[in-house]
């Protein structure tokens, strides 16, 4: 079925800012039709790495967050760890991060809960049958909890070109676990036929992990 999109642009004046029609538009896509009352709400968001810039303000989560709790709903703010080092792989770098980045109950209005918890080995398998993926390694936080709602930024992505909501929830709500098994599905192959042997793959692999044999690249993929 097709979705119905609602969307609005960036032009602003006093009266009409940017949060004042992030609520307009949410009302006018029905959220006042969502039955909150009591429900743990997971708000699934990215809290931004250190040094990146492109992180959704604190200000729009506080939008959704007033009108989820006026709709009788219990919202979280929430993310799961990552597979790679940083500075959002565990719970506690990954709550200082997102505090760095202005996401505190006092400018949001509510907590942020990570939802694969301290190491990331907290998580719940969602039996869904896919074709890729059985069941999927879920933050535990986001499985158990009765409502979803993505708040998320567009951006490129090498993957899949284009990284938004689709991205936040399906890669972004895997464990650490889910987050491995679902980059293990994926990697580099060397097209050998295509291979004149000229290295430069070799000289900037950041891994280290490809070399030279007989004048063809080949992946350690260890
Ligand atoms: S050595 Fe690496 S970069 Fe050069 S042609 Fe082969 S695969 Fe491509």
């Amino acid at each position: 079925m097709a979705s119905k999109v609602f969307y609005t642009d960036l032009r602003t004046d006093p009266d009409h800012h940017l949060l004042y029609k992030l609520e307009k538009l949410v009302r006018k896509a029905g959220i006042g039709n969502i039955d909150f009352n009591g429900k743990f709400t997971a708000i699934k968001i990215h809290f931004g790495e250190i040094g990146n810039m492109a992180y959704l303000r604190p200000d729009y989560a506080a939008v959704i967050v007033r009108i989820i709790k006026e709709l009788g709903g219990k919202p979280f703010l929430t993310d799961c760890n990552t597979l790679y080092k940083g500075w959002r792989s565990n719970a506690i770098d990954h709550q200082d991060t997102a505090m760095k980045h202005g996401y505190t109950p006092f400018a949001v209005g509510t907590q942020v809960v990570i939802a694969d918890g301290l190491k990331g080995l907290d998580y719940v398998e969602v039996p869904i049958d896919g074709e890729y993926c059985k069941a999927p390694k879920i933050g535990a936080a986001i499985a158990e909890a009765d409502i979803i709602v993505s708040i998320n930024h567009v951006k490129g992505h090498e993957m899949t070109g284009l990284g938004g909501a689709m991205k936040n929830l399906g890669m972004g709500c895997g464990s650490v676990a889910g987050k491995k098994e679902m980059h293990s599905a994926s990697k580099p192959r060397i097209d050998t036929e295509s291979c004149r042997g000229c290295s430069l793959c070799v000289k900037n692999c950041a891994s280290h992990a490809i070399s030279l044999v007989d004048r063809k690249a080949v992946i350690d993929y260890n």
